[in-house]
């Protein structure tokens, strides 16, 4: 599972899967400008779904360091890159990622990895949210998490209700955020306002 898949073996199925999609459109695979695309389509996907083939310990990387901080760690901004999983079209976004420190806090760089490494599968937004709040609390063993997504899916925007307006914000609360309305309020009120589509 952890390796990385050569194109000559384990992508073969995905471009034998790509020709016969082109193919089901009419269009002609032996036209040029076409004759790679199933093999580039294959590698790409691939890419896009990732995450099924990362392991936790290893994107974590025993990045716990000790820290007697118990306040509010907030890391914003993070932008992800998804696919949902009804339809297989992208969607996209910004991650804010909140938690209350108890005794440890985890290299800033791998909150950004680890909502990659759920981002990069089949998703909803729903659960992706609630899939990096989890995996923080368990990692750090925090007193609490916080994540809010705000996102633009194509599903809507390209086809459906064809809405290029619309974002959807997701939001995951764990430990004292859950019942602490004090600490909610502060994480809520210093993240940024939802952002418009983009
Ligand atoms: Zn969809």
């Amino acid at each position: 599972m952890s390796n990385t898949p050569t194109i000559t073996s384990d992508y073969q199925e995905s471009i034998e899967s790509y020709r016969q999609l082109i193919t089901s459109t009419g269009e002609d695979l032996e036209r040029p400008g076409l004759g790679d695309t199933p093999m580039r389509a294959a590698k790409a996907f691939a890419h896009l779904t990732k995450g099924y083939h990362q392991s936790l310990d290893k994107v974590v990387n025993d990045a716990l360091f000790p820290s007697t901080n118990r306040e509010l760690v907030l890391v914003q901004n993070i932008e992800f890159y998804s696919l949902c999983e009804h339809h297989m079209l992208p969607f996209h976004g910004i991650a804010h990622v909140g938690y209350l420190p108890n005794g440890q806090v985890l290299g800033l760089s791998k909150f950004a990895r680890i909502v990659d490494m759920f981002a990069r599968r089949l998703q909803v937004q729903e659960n992706l949210s609630e899939q990096v709040a989890q995996t923080i609390m368990d990692v750090t063993g925090c007193r609490g998490v916080a994540v809010v997504m705000d996102a633009s899916h194509m599903c809507m925007m390209m086809r459906g209700v064809s809405k290029q307006h619309t974002t959807t914000r997701t939001t995951a609360m764990l430990g004292e955020f859950v019942h602490d309305n004090q600490a909610r309020m502060e994480f809520l009120s210093a993240i940024p306002r939802r952002q418009p589509a983009f």
